[in-house]
């Protein structure tokens, strides 16, 4: 089995399947050859496409185990005692060509951090992506604000922004635009906006490490980037996350508010401290973890580019298969999840469900994505709990209540189909055999 190698330059910043389709000698095949039409699907009994085993998720380096031995033999664990930590925030920053990181104890304690420094406070609303992992709009629950969905595009999987104006009212004080699977949201129009409505922009990147708008890293397009290292993500430590901007007193205050609210840098010499705050620290060994993880990013991420790129170029040309939009904008993205949509009506009208499972039976883990979770439980619970009710009247939890629908969002939970990240660490031959298990469940659709 050949397997390619790419140089960076190679996989430079595109979400383009042209450029890099030229570029390499793929063994293209076109759709419609009907090589699978006379086998049986492996869900009927027949044999799997993929019988061998995926990547496995996360990968470590031996050689950093003795560090983090060597450090827990000193006892000094916390970042208070060490300099594992702050080298971290160091290094990280520069990864993401950010003036300064704050590193945290998750990605929701960066974000909860983030609002608050940026003003977000009990009673204030803010715009949010539907499409998301939960911990998003739980970190506007902390600070007893209210999370108001701004709707999905179908096409990009991203908030669209043409939908934002119609959202803010006089309550509101922030965007948190979410750069789900590391595909970057518009952000030229989100900041358009937020400076003509005065509203702080915190962008959710804790799925989008070293993704890339305009040439430039996620994170850093708005007041302040937050990011997760939880064990499932690209840069793992079990947990962890990081805040990072190019504000200096934003900086310090995030500093200070993950720290107990002790004054940091400028804020020493100045009266008034310290101020509220949490501890919201990131460890030593999440640090050391993170320190040997970073030396590996890059080079996965661009693996991972190159057969996203593949698999958007072979996917399209099976009906009834949409890869992802790029948003306006969008240079780089980094897949924590391969998104693309399912029609099923050009599937016989199998239900996505069914086509998931048909698709893990040939050997190929595939998800569904996110559910509309605007309809989830947490929304009425907070809304009847005494806080809300005091903070917010009756009638606009009424108006929000009516606003709750999301027909973009809804298209895109039905459509979406999912593939985790480390199955794009796969060889080529992996991916061929993603789009011939998806090619041979569209041509046995009727036996389904
Ligand atoms: C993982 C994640 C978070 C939260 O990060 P934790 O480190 O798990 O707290 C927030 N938003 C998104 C989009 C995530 O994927």
């Amino acid at each position: 089995m050949k397997t390619r190698k790419f140089t960076r330059r190679e996989v430079i910043a595109t979400t383009s399947a042209g450029a890099l389709g030229t570029m390499i000698n793929w063994p293209l095949t076109s759709f419609g050859a009907g090589s699978f039409a006379k086998e049986k699907l492996a869900i009927n009994g027949g044999t799997k496409v993929h019988s061998g085993t995926w990547p496995s998720w996360p990968v470590w380096d031996q050689s950093a185990e003795k560090e983090i031995i060597e450090m827990l033999r000193t006892g000094r664990w916390w970042r208070g005692s060490g300099e594992h930590v702050e080298e971290f925030e160091k290094k990280y920053a520069e990864l993401m060509g950010a003036k300064r990181c704050v590193a945290t104890s998750s990605g929701t304690t960066a974000l909860i951090t983030a609002l608050g420094v940026l003003g977000v406070d009990a009673g204030d609303e803010v715009l949010v992506s539907p499409y998301t992992f939960i911990a998003t709009y739980n970190a506007i629950f902390a600070h007893k604000a209210l999370p108001v969905f701004v709707d999905s595009d179908p096409e990009t999987f991203l908030l669209n922004p043409k939908k934002i104006e119609a959202r803010i009212t006089e309550r509101t004080s922030a965007i948190l635009p979410v750069h789900i699977y590391g595909l970057p949201a518009d952000m030229d129009s989100i900041n358009a906006i937020a400076k003509n409505s005065n509203l702080k922009v915190v962008e959710d990147a804790c799925q989008a490490w070293l993704s890339e708008y305009r040439g430039k890293r996620t994170g850093t397009l708005g007041d302040l980037g937050c990011f997760s290292f939880q064990n499932s993500k690209h840069l793992p430590a079990g947990e962890g996350g990081a805040i990072i901007g190019n504000d200096e007193d934003l900086m310090d205050h995030c500093h200070s508010a993950h720290n107990c609210g002790r004054p940091y840098g400028k804020m020493k010499a100045a009266p008034g401290y310290p101020l509220r705050g949490g501890n919201f620290r990131m460890q030593q060994s999440q640090a050391l973890i993170l320190l040997s993880q970073m030396k590996r990013i890059e080079k996965d991420n661009d693996v991972r580019l190159a057969n996203a790129l593949y698999l958007n170029k072979r996917l399209k040309e099976i009906p009834g298969i949409v890869p992802y939009k790029p948003a306006d904008g969008a240079t780089r993205a980094v897949y924590h999840l391969y998104p693309f949509r399912y029609i099923k009506e050009k599937f016989n009208n199998v239900p996505k469900e069914k086509f998931i499972s048909a698709l893990v039976a040939e050997g190929i883990p595939a998800g569904g994505g996110y559910n509309p979770q605007n309809n989830d439980g947490l929304f009425e619970e907070a809304f009847n709990s005494r806080g809300y009710k005091r903070l917010f009247s009756e009638s606009r939890l009424k108006q929000w209540r009516e606003e709750n629908h999301l027909p973009g969002n809804d298209q895109l939970c039905s459509e979406a189909v999912t593939f985790y990240q480390s199955i794009l660490l796969g060889s080529i031959k992996d991916m061929e055999d993603i789009v011939n298990a998806i090619t041979k469940v569209y041509e046995n659709r009727d036996s389904l």
